[in-house]
């Protein structure tokens, strides 16, 4: 039978990919939301997940689609009350929160799965295939995109806690780190702020893994047209190009494996299998390059931005 499910933030991301994947799902069922000024029709609507779990005691599944500084509270919330829960990406605001929710889920046994779309997206398993028994050379991740076109009158995304350019950033390093695991250290940073935000408009990084392979990071969000979300790979001879968010792989030119986008719908039959298997999934590596990004990074003041 489906799991009843509450979606928690109706904006974005919520309309857009959650309830699509969860009306294709045999295994959730979108029972409820919980958002302070927005609903769906036909489902019932509260304004924040306290009332909602007060008055819908079988929910047995949340998934939180707000912002990460507005999640932990609800995350906690849903937990205590014995449900199952999906936290967007990035999973939190810091990662002692979520490892918190990560304790607190196991003590309650429940699922906690702390989602990474863009490794879902068609070529990325591909590349890690790909990759296994190659020495990697060399790394150049590009990461562009036109703010005004992806998040528009987004103002969470530009205060404190809402990561700036590294929110969409964050799903290069997710990839990063699900096709070449390993402990990646930060070694250089620079963030340029708009003197009138306190999140990054364009961010660079160096990070180093212990093999000595060094990978090179630029993010943008002032790019004009269409989107370039790149990973570049040299390796021995060859050079792989993973494309379009990680949805196409091409290796020397010649495209190696495409895909259409099914990155939610793979998301939601994740969490079904890890409820299923009583586990979680909770990596927090692209967090932690974020984070320490953030603590090492010269700070540069970019010029105001407006919507
Ligand atoms: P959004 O539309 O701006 O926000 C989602 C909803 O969360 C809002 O409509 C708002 O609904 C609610 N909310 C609760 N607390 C909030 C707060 N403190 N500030 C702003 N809104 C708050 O954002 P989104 O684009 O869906 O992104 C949400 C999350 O999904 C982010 O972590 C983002 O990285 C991730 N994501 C986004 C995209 C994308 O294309 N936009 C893609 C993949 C992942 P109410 O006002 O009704 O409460």
């Amino acid at each position: 039978m489906a799991l009843r499910t509450a979606l928690v933030g109706i904006g974005k991301i919520a309309r857009d990919q959650h309830i699509p994947a969860i009306e294709a799902s045999a295994d959730f069922e979108l029972a409820a939301t919980a958002s302070r000024n927005a609903q769906v029709d036909g489902i019932p609507a509260f304004r924040n997940l306290a009332a909602l779990l007060d008055n819908m005691p079988d929910i047995a599944c949340v998934s939180l689609c707000t912002p990460p500084a507005a999640r932990y509270p609800d995350a906690r919330l849903a937990i205590e009350a014995g449900c199952h829960v999906m936290l967007e990406k990035p999973p939190g605001k810091t990662l002692a929160e979520v490892r918190d929710l990560a304790s607190l889920a196991e003590r309650a046994s429940v699922t906690l799965f702390a989602s990474w779309h863009s490794r879902e997206a068609a070529a990325v398993r591909t590349t890690r295939d790909w990759l296994k028994g190659k020495r990697i050379r060399d790394v150049r991740i590009d990461w562009r995109e036109d703010v005004r076109f992806w998040h528009p009158g987004q103002d969470w995304i530009w205060q404190a806690n809402g990561f700036g350019v590294l929110d969409p950033g964050i799903n290069a390093l997710s990839i990063l780190t699900a096709i070449h695991p390993s402990d990646l250290v930060v070694s250089e940073a620079s963030l340029s702020i708009p003197e009138n935000r306190d999140t990054p408009v364009s961010a660079r990084m160096s990070l180093r893994d212990p093999e000595g392979l060094e990978v090179s990071v630029e993010f943008d969000w002032l790019e004009k047209g269409p989107p370039k979300w790149d990973i570049r790979i040299l390796v021995d001879e060859q050079e792989a190009l993973l494309c379009e968010g990680g949805a196409q792989l091409l290796v020397d030119g010649v495209e190696a494996m495409s895909g259409p986008d099914r990155e939610y719908q793979a998301l939601y039959e994740r969490l079904a299998g890890l409820i299923e298997s009583g586990s979680s999934d909770v990596d927090l590596s692209p967090m932690r390059i974020v984070s320490d990004a953030m603590a090492v990074a010269h700070r540069q003041v970019a010029p105001p931005f407006e919507w």
